[in-house]
């Protein structure tokens, strides 16, 4: 049978901020529904990688396909690609002056041009999918962290993204709201969308990732399985991390 093709394909990447090597040959190819969850130390070039594939960042050479199309060609309208690619961050990024649900329906209706009543309908939804569907009409600042991030993940899914990229989602948060963030990724991840994960999460790294990439200094070291990595990590530098995480 033929393998179907990557929805994203990183070839050869490199990205140099100067003369900092931030991205040193970067290969990797996320399947259709795949769960990837990249690990290593602070500053290995985690967040460049998930950046460079809705195209917040440029690379400097190579080339990264995101469900078919080529994201580094400068001459790609990114606006469509973006659509179909969600991203969340680690400090929620809500807008903070509009209410939950206007964080959720200002993008369909603008890049969209969904009506009104249809984004509500979809965002009321989406807010039921992450249990706060009572918080539509608070503000951000209003909300606990936790429901900040879920609300971020809300916000994302109102696109109807293929993909979504998350960037250390639970790092901001107090240890007590970090559950309710992973269980709400651990649903979107048995609907089947396709996530690729930045997180020192290790629990959910075992427990939904189809494969863990480790990185080090710009590099990808070792990718496997969460059983080949939390079982038989093979290079040095996966073991010296993990032990120190773990
Ligand atoms: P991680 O997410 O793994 O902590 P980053 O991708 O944020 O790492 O950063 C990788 C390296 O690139 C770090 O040394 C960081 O200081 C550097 N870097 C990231 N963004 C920039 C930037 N805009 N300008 C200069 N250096 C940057
Ligand atoms: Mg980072």
């Amino acid at each position: 049978m033929l393998k179907k093709d990557p929805i994203i394909k990183i070839e050869h990447v490199y990205k140099y901020f100067g003369s900092f090597l931030a991205l040193e040959d970067i290969c990797l190819d996320v399947y259709e529904q795949e769960k990837i969850v990249i690990i290593g130390p602070s500053g290995s070039g985690k967040s460049t990688l998930l950046r460079t594939i809705n195209q917040l960042e440029t690379v400097s050479s190579g080339k990264i396909i995101v469900d078919g199309v080529e994201v580094t060609n400068p001459k790609v309208d990114m606006t469509k690609v973006r659509m179909r690619v969600g991203m969340v961050f680690q400090n929620f990024n809500l807008f903070p002056h509009k209410t939950v649900l206007e964080n959720l329906t200002l993008a369909p209706i603008k890049l969209k041009k969904m009506k009104k009543e249809e984004a509500e309908e979809i965002a009321y939804s989406l807010l039921e999918k992450v249990g706060i569907k009572d918080k539509a009409h608070s503000y951000p600042g209003q909300l606990s962290g936790g429901q900040q991030q879920r609300v971020a993940i809300a916000r994302a899914l109102a696109m109807n993204p293929k993909i979504m990229l998350f960037d250390e989602p639970t790092s901001a948060l107090d240890p007590e709201m970090i559950g309710e963030v992973l269980d709400v990724m651990k649903n979107l991840a048995k609907d089947g969308m396709t996530m690729v994960v930045v997180t020192h999460e290790m629990g959910f790294a075992k427990e939904v990732a189809d494969r863990v990439v480790f990185m080090d200094h710009g590099k990808i070291i070792e990718i496997g399985t969460p059983e080949h990595f939390f079982k038989n990590p093979t290079h040095p530098r996966t073991k010296q991390f993990l032990n120190q995480i773990l």
